[in-house]
């Protein structure tokens, strides 16, 4: 078996490991990221399912986004612009807005509540939806506000709020600001995102979350592989690779530091940088081994709570589902932490979902080709799964092995949530069942199968008082050499989390503030050093990497001619 050198490998291609990636190739070095799925860019991946064509005409597919349903500060000069900017692929990466004015659609029993951007718009909806708790929903909103504001402050200074509320319970403050049920529930709708009860929360999560869409909520162009699929232009530009259908089996440590990687079919790659993106406890049990690490460590990993799994049902349908561009949130009642503790027990809680949230792609990005054919519906139905394997019949999860997928309860439980995901959402968007052309569901099961994250979760670590912040695994791990980012790490979980995560990390092992330097306009990498997109662009395919893409070059080609040729344009 050969062995190969490299500057530095990432383990692992979600947002986190290809903007580390990306942003140590900008320093000049020459960056390998191993990714074991054929497609790189995990949860921002997207995947397609062919359709046959009922008149025996050439097939369509289907487009659905694995983990991308809407990301805030997507406005001019925020995160992601600055940092995209800054790394030469700013000019290729569009952001489309939700409605502004009600970018998601709260659907209680009694009332329906529209979020707006903007946390003066916010409050004063919550103050006109609820006037007789007007005092304590300002306090509560102030006391966020000024949390995720001073949070936000990279350049230091004062920050009492901060220091004060950052690492209490949000229950906490729901109870000084003496909320009612129905008032939490509304300002809790967030938790969704991150999941957890307001007991289980530190105020530093729920305030960051709500301040990530307050300039708005925005969708990538062309989907959540668009993100994976330019950072990935990004590391082969400044000469790194992105080499897909190659799981890890080790971190190879030499003399207590990390030298490189053994892969699974025995080779091994070398390099003096080692970063994981895998999930951060098989990185530790398994990827290092427990031997080579402090008790302390090794104890905190498998100890610390994962945050709950999510359920996912992805449907088309063949009509127009006309409406805003919003998503919807239906919850069966106003419970918070009572819902938390019998997902948390492993129980779903009653004849419903716990609730649903339902994203239509083909609102947020009525020109994407590949969503589907001109006529029909693309949107997804998610809820969070009772904790742990017994609620799906099985002992163990399918990164240990377990063959699920036929296992009767395991099925059985799969479609009774599909239906309650389905009848949730007709309540919003009207009958449609008959209208359905292609559904099937996710769990938190297929979750760990493709990214082999602890309990299926893509969330990483509870954000409790105790793990949120530097009570999480810090970038820089006891082993030199060896560096973590992803979901698990201190700089949290979604895209925003993991993309300024791999911006810290890069930046500690280049021992540069590369955030502020982002912030400062520096350009990091030239966007002219930047290779022309070929055409057609496709993301899903450019994110195969380069060998598994040259490969498949052929195939697609034609795959795509015969969809062209269905939807009456000229192939590209
Ligand atoms: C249904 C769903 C909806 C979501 N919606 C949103 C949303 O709307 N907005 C938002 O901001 N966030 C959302 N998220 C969360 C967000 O997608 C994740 O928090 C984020 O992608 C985590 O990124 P990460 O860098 O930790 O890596 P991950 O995305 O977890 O990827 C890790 C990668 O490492 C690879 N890997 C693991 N082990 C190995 C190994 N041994 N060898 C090689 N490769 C390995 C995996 O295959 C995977 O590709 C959603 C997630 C889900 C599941």
């Amino acid at each position: 078996m050969t062995t190969e050198t490299w500057d530095a490998i990432v383990i692992g291609s979600g947002p986190g490991g290809l903007t580390t990636a990306a942003c140590l190739g900008s320093a000049g070095k020459r960056v390998l990221v191993l990714e074991r799925h054929d497609v790189a860019g995990g949860n921002t991946q997207v995947f397609r399912r062919h359709h046959a064509a009922k008149d025996g005409g050439p097939d369509d597919w289907f487009e659905f986004d694995v983990g991308v349903h809407y990301i805030g500060e997507c406005q001019p000069g925020g995160l992601f612009p600055t940092i995209f900017n800054a790394l030469g692929i700013g000019d290729r990466l569009h952001f489309r807005p939700l409605d502004p004015d009600g970018f998601d659609t709260l659907h209680f029993p009694d009332f329906t509540f529209r979020v707006p951007a903007g946390w003066d718009d916010y409050e004063q909806r919550l103050v006109q939806q609820f006037p007789a708790e007007k005092a304590g929903i300002e306090r509560c909103l102030r006391t966020l506000r000024t949390v995720a504001e001073e949070g936000r402050n990279i350049f230091g200074g004062e920050r009492p709020t901060y220091d004060l509320w950052s690492r209490r319970p949000l229950s906490e403050l729901f109870d000084e600001s003496e909320l009612s049920e129905r008032v939490r529930a509304t300002v809790d709708h967030w938790s969704g995102l991150y999941a957890g009860g307001p007991q289980q929360t530190a105020v530093v999560m729920h305030a960051g979350i709500i301040h990530h869409y307050m300039n708005g909520a925005f969708y990538p162009e062309g989907g959540g592989q668009m993100i994976a699929a330019r950072l990935i232009q990004v590391i082969e530009a400044c000469g790194g690779e992105v080499r897909t259908l190659t799981p890890v089996d080790r971190i190879l440590i030499e003399g207590g530091r990390a030298v490189g990687v053994l892969l699974e079919d025995g080779s091994e790659a070398r390099a003096p940088i080692v970063v994981s993106n895998a999930d951060y406890r098989r990185t530790i049990d398994h990827l290092v081994g427990r031997e080579h690490l402090a008790p302390g460590t090794v104890a905190w990993a498998e100890q610390a709570q994962m945050t709950l799994g999510l359920v996912c049902t992805y449907v088309v349908v063949n009509t127009v589902l006309d409406g805003p561009n919003t998503n919807y949130f239906v919850f069966p009642d106003y419970r918070t932490d009572g819902l938390y503790e019998e997902l948390d027990d492993g129980h779903l809680p009653n004849s419903q979902v716990p609730f649903a949230y339902i994203a239509l792609a083909s609102r947020k990005d009525p020109g994407n080709p590949e969503l589907c054919p001109p006529g029909h519906t693309n949107f997804q139905i998610m809820t969070l799964a009772p904790r742990g394997y017994e609620f799906w019949g099985v002992d163990t999860g399918p990164a240990d092995g377990e063959q699920y997928r036929r296992n009767e309860t395991y099925r059985a439980r799969k479609h009774d949530l599909q239906d309650r995901l389905i009848d949730a959402a007709e309540t919003v968007l009207g009958p449609f069942r008959d209208h359905i052309v292609h559904v099937e569901t996710a769990t938190t099961l297929s979750h760990e199968r493709y990214t082999h994250s602890t309990g299926g979760t893509s969330y990483g670590y509870m954000h409790s008082p105790e793990q949120v912040g530097d009570g999480r695994p810090d970038h820089r791990t006891e082993i030199d050499g060896l560096w973590v980012v992803g979901a698990n790490t201190s700089s949290g979980h979604g895209i925003a989390g993991a993309v300024t995560g791999g911006v810290f990390c890069a930046g500690k092992i280049l021992d540069r503030p590369l955030i502020v330097d982002m912030y400062m306009g520096t350009k990091l990498v030239d966007p002219a050093t930047v290779p022309p997109d070929p055409q057609p662009f496709d993301p899903l395919e450019y994110s195969r990497g380069a060998r598994l893409r040259a490969k498949r070059a052929d195939r697609v080609q034609s795959l795509r001619a015969r969809r062209d040729t269905r939807q009456g344009q000229q192939p590209g």
